[in-house]
C-alpha cells in the first residue's frame, strides 16, 4: 500500500512567538516525516529563509507564509487571523505593511510596560528582546518573563489573571481590517486563507457570512482542519468551504513550549492534514 504523506500549514517559530528556530521546526518535521510545512509567523517573513534552507537540507518542502491579525467588525469587533500561503515574502508593498504592523506592536509595548509596572511586576524591554530574540514581541514574551521572575506560576497564569483579552495588563493592539489583510496576501501573490474559525466567539451561519464577505476580498481557503476541533467543527467547517467553492488548509498551529499540548503535524495528538490539500492549493496559483 502506498504510504501516505501528510503536512502542517500553520506554524510559527522563535521569529514570532514559537520557541523551535526555523531549522529545528524544519528539523523536527522531518522527524516526523511530514512532507511539507509552511511557516506562518505572526507579522514577520524572517524565519523564512532559514527555514527554505533547512528544507533543502532535510528533503521537506517549505512553504513561505504568514499569519496577521485583524479586526473585523460585523455587530461588533472581533479578532480574525488571516493565514498566507506561497507568498513572495521579498515583496516590499508586503514587506511595508509587516513593518507598519511591527511598529503599532512597539508602541504598544510601551503602554503594556506601564501598565504591568502598576500591577507591581517589572518587565523592560531589553527582557522582552531577549526572549523574543525578534523582532515580533508578542503577549507569550510577556508571559515568559512573568513566569521566570516568579510573579506567575505558569504561562496560562499569566493570561488568565493578567494579560489575557480583557485582563488588567491588557492592552488592545490597532489592527488591520480583513479586507486589507487578504489583499496584501493576494497582492504578494499569496493564497488567503481564513484560519482557525472556531476560536472567534462566533456561531456556524456568522463564521459562513463573514468567509462569504471575505471570498468577496479574495479570500481562497479556510482551515477545515485544526488542532482543536472537534469532530463536529470540522465537519462544520468543511461544509463552509465546500458550499462556498473555498480551498482545504489545515494546521497544528504549533508553537513549542508557548503553546503546551500541541505538536507539530499531529496538534493534539491525531491530527493528519494530507498532502491532496497542498496539490489543490498550487493548483490554484
Ligand atoms: P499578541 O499578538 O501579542 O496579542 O499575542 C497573541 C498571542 O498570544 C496568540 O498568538 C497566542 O499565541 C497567545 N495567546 C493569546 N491568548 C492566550 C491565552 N489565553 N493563553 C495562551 N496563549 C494565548
Ligand atoms: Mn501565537
Ligand atoms: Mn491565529
Ligand atoms: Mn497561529
Amino acid at each position: 500500500m502506498e504510504e501516505r504523506k501528510y503536512i502542517d500549514l500553520h506554524t510559527h517559530t522563535t521569529c514570532s512567538d514559537g520557541t523551535f528556530t526555523p531549522e529545528e521546526l524544519i528539523a523536527k518535521a522531518n522527524e516526523i516525516k511530514l512532507a511539507a510545512v509552511a511557516i506562518t509567523d505572526h507579522d514577520t517573513v524572517d524565519g523564512i529563509p532559514a527555514a527554505i534552507e533547512a528544507g533543502k537540507k532535510y528533503g521537506v518542502r517549505t512553504i513561505p507564509g504568514i499569519e496577521i491579525a485583524t479586526h473585523y467588525t460585523d455587530k461588533k469587533e472581533t479578532e480574525i487571523h488571516i493565514v498566507g500561503l506561497f507568498i513572495d515574502y521579498k515583496s516590499e508593498k508586503l514587506n511595508k505593511t509587516l513593518q507598519s504592523i511591527i511598529d503599532e506592536r512597539n508602541n504598544r509595548n510601551a503602554v503594556m510596560i506601564e501598565k504591568l509596572k502598576e500591577l507591581g511586576f517589572e518587565v523592560t524591554l531589553d527582557e522582552l528582546e531577549a526572549v523574543s530574540g525578534g523582532k515580533v514581541i508578542s503577549r507569550p514574551h510577556y508571559a515568559r518573563i512573568l513566569v521566570s521572575k516568579g510573579y506567575v506560576s505558569d504561562i496560562h497564569e499569566a493570561f488568565s489573571k493578567y494579560i489575557g483579552d480583557g485582563k488588567k495588563a491588557y492592552v488592545k493592539r490597532t489592527l488591520p481590517c480583513p479586507e486589507e489583510a487578504i489583499k496584501s496576501i493576494t497582492d504578494a501573490g499569496g493564497i488567503a486563507i481564513l484560519a482557525h474559525p472556531t476560536l472567534y466567539d462566533m456561531n456556524f451561519r456568522q463564521i459562513r457570512k463573514m468567509a462569504e464577505e471575505f471570498k468577496g476580498y479574495g479570500l481562497k481557503g479556510i482551515e477545515v482542519l485544526y488542532s482543536t476541533y472537534t469532530y463536529e467543527q470540522e465537519k462544520e467547517v468543511e461544509r463552509i468551504a465546500k458550499d462556498l467553492g473555498l480551498l482545504y488548509s489545515g494546521g497544528s498551529d504549533f508553537h513549542g513550549e508557548n503553546k503546551k499540548g500541541i505538536y507539530l503535524g499531529v496538534g493534539k495528538g491525531s491530527l493528519r492534514i494530507p498532502y491532496e490539500f497542498l496539490e489543490e492549493i498550487e493548483k490554484s496559483l
